[in-house]
C-alpha cells in the first residue's frame, strides 16, 4: 500500500500546505481520503490524474475537508467529459452534498454515486475498507484499509478516543490529526495523542490537519511524541509518501 499525503493543513492557510487529503494506492487502485482546498492540485503535483481516482471517502462535512470536491469533478469532466466517482460519506453528509450538486450544471455532476456508510459498516471490494466513528461532529468517521496483513487507519477530525484508539491497535500506519497544542474537545493536542498512543500497538505514527501554532514547531512535537511513546512518528508534510 503506498500512502501520500496531499494536504497537512486544518481550516486555516499556511505556506506549503493543502488542506486535508491522502491518497492511498493499493491492487491498482487510487482511493482519496477527504478533498479540501488545494487536492486537485497536489494530486496533479503527483502525477496522477483527477479522473484516475477510483473512490473517494470523506470523513465529515467540514469544508477543510470536502471544499474542493467540486474542482475536482470540474476537472475530470473537463479532461475525459465525465465524472463518474463514487463517493463514500457519513450518512448525514450524503444528501447534502447530492442536494449541493444538483444547485450545479449538469455537466459537473455527470456519475456521481454518494453511498452512506455507518460506523463499523464495511465498503464491498477487494480492499476492505470500514468507517469508524470519530469524536468530532454529530456524525464523523475515520477509515480503516486494509489488505492482507497491513493496516492503514486514518482518523480525520477527532478528540483522542477509546474508538480510535481501538481501531489504532496493530495499525502499520496510523495518520492522526494533531491541530492545536492545548486540549480541545473536538481535535487533538500532543499530550493527549501521547497519553493515547503510549503502551500501544502502532507501527508508526503521522500527524497532520495543523493549525499555524502547532505547524511552526511541527518537527518538535512529533520527536516529543515519538520519545514519550515510543512509536516512530513523523510530520507530515505534503506530497510525502509512505509505504506499508
Ligand atoms: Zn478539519
Ligand atoms: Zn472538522
Amino acid at each position: 500500500m503506498k500512502v501520500t499525503l496531499l494536504g497537512t493543513s486544518g481550516g486555516l492557510p499556511i505556506p506549503g500546505r493543502a488542506q486535508s487529503g491522502v491518497l492511498v494506492e493499493a491492487l491498482e487502485k487510487k482511493i482519496l481520503l477527504d478533498c479540501g482546498m488545494g487536492i486537485p492540485l497536489r494530486l496533479s503535483e503527483a502525477g496522477i490524474k483527477v479522473e484516475d481516482i477510483d473512490l473517494i471517502c470523506l470523513t465529515h462535512g467540514h469544508l477543510d475537508h470536502i471544499q474542493d470536491l467540486p474542482s475536482l469533478t470540474k476537472a475530470s469532466w473537463l479532461r475525459s467529459g465525465k465524472a463518474e466517482y463514487k463517493i463514500i460519506t457519513p450518512s448525514s453528509l450524503r444528501k447534502k452534498l447530492i442536494s449541493f450538486w444538483q444547485s450545479l450544471d449538469e455537466y459537473e455532476r455527470t456519475e456521481l454515486q454518494f453511498e452512506a456508510l455507518g460506523d463499523e459498516e464495511d465498503y464491498e471490494s477487494d480492499i476492505n475498507i470500514r468507517a469508524f466513528e470519530t469524536k468530532h461532529t454529530r456524525i464523523s468517521q475515520g477509515y480503516e484499509i486494509s489488505i492482507e496483513e497491513k493496516k492503514l487507519v486514518y482518523t480525520g477530525d477527532t478528540a483522542t478516543s477509546e474508538k480510535v484508539m481501538e481501531k489504532a491497535e496493530g495499525a502499520d500506519l496510523l495518520i492522526h490529526e494533531l491541530s492545536h497544542l492545548e486540549k480541545r474537545d473536538f481535535h487533538t493536542d500532543p499530550e493527549g495523542l501521547i497519553a493515547e498512543v503510549k503502551g500501544r500497538d502502532v507501527g508508526e505514527i503521522v500527524i497532520t490537519h495543523f493549525y499555524p501554532p502547532v505547524a511552526e514547531d511541527i518537527r518538535e512535537i512529533a520527536a516529543k511524541i515519538q520519545e514519550e511513546t515510543g512509536v516512530p512518528t513523523t510530520a507530515g508534510e505534503d506530497l510525502q509518501e509512505f509505504s506499508i
